[in-house]
């Protein structure tokens, strides 16, 4: 970059990507009504996260469920997360929950006012196929990218979107597919994988046994560029600030998918489905980037070793738009090897 004054010898550690959340659920800056916590997304930084993308804002307490209500909170929230940062992670959110009675001028307000995200389709009122199928192409027709709640209900006052749904809706991404938490039956979640070419999320906070599945339904379909990976938290099961490297040693070790392959699903492939100029190292992409080595005394004798052994890295630095951001992790094992600043 010209005009870069940090020099940084990286010690033989390996250079990644900034990991992508797909799913998160954010409300003000950097705090969660769902577990009464601040500093949840800093601490995530600290997993190797530098974009988290919302899928509603919806643990507002007294979160308005009337149209102009959730207009507004999804322009605030869009307004409130591009100006301000929190640990400098970029939160893209703004991301309305739909609700029965919506008109297609009212997708067409909300892409003029910068909304680009749909919440997740289902948690509102709508929950039919031919309902969400019809605000689904609305939103899509004005440039905003939808994603489907899929499984039974989350939290009390949520409900079950079955495969049938998930697939007349069409959304962009099928979220959460492997639950958040509560599954849909294996078959019906190979099923979406083979039926629908939409994105394949899985995520942390869902069921584990059914996101090796879909994870291996993927792969044996050939479309291991579907897949993305998320957290779903703040939820009910807290907030994980090493979500995303547990997700990716998870799949690694217990579905068998080589290390390199599955960080892909964190970066690169979400990066592409969410139209993002990070994900990849490559001139003119920003530079958002985590550095990782073997944690310390892990059995693998190498990084990748270390992941598909089921062990979660350490994290050395992270760096977001080609600003340290952190220097070695506080939450993940220690690293190895750290990156050390020259100058
Ligand atoms: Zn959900």
């Amino acid at each position: 970059m010209e005009g870069a004054k940090t020099v940084i010898d990286a010690k033989m550690t390996a250079l990644a990507p900034g990991l992508i959340d797909s799913h998160v659920h954010p409300v003000f800056g950097d705090w969660t009504p769902r577990q009464n916590q601040t500093g949840w997304i800093d601490s995530t930084l600290h997993g190797g996260v530098t974009t988290m993308i919302s899928a509603g804002e919806v643990h507002l307490p007294g979160r308005p469920k009337d149209i102009v209500g959730l207009k507004a909170l999804a322009i605030t929230a869009q307004r409130t997360f591009s100006n301000f940062r929190p640990a400098g992670v970029k939160v893209l959110a703004g991301a309305p929950i739909l609700e029965s009675g919506m008109v297609e001028e009212d997708f067409k307000e909300l892409a003029q006012a910068g909304v680009t995200l749909l919440g997740e389709v289902g948690l509102g009122s709508v929950k039919a196929g031919y309902e969400a199928k019809q605000m689904v192409s609305w939103a899509r027709k004005y440039g905003i990218q939808s994603t489907i709640h899929t499984g039974g209900p989350s939290i009390p006052g949520s409900g079950l979107i079955d495969k049938d749904v998930v697939l007349e809706a069409d959304a962009d991404v099928i979220g959460h597919i492997n639950g958040g938490h509560t599954s849909l039956s294996e078959r019906h979640v190979c099923d979406l994988c083979e039926q629908s070419s939409r994105a394949i999320e899985i995520v942390h906070n869902g069921n584990e046994r059914i996101a090796i599945a879909a994870a291996k339904a993927a792969l044996e379909l050939k479309c291991p560029h579907r897949v993305i990976l998320g957290t779903d938290g703040p939820a009910g099961s807290g907030v994980q600030p090493l979500g995303i490297l547990r997700m990716i040693a998870m799949l690694s070790s217990l579905a068998n998918i080589p290390a390199e392959l599955v960080i892909c699903f964190a970066t690169g492939n979400t990066a592409r489905m969410r139209n993002l100029n990070c994900g990849l190292i490559e001139t003119g992409r920003v530079a958002d980037f985590v550095f990782m080595d073997k944690a310390q005394h892990t059995a693998g004798r190498t990084l990748l070793e270390s992941i598909e052994l089921g062990d979660i890295p350490g994290v050395g630095m992270v760096m977001i738009d080609g600003i340290i951001k952190c220097h070695r992790s506080r939450n993940t094992p220690p690293a190895t090897n750290v990156p050390e600043l020259v100058n």
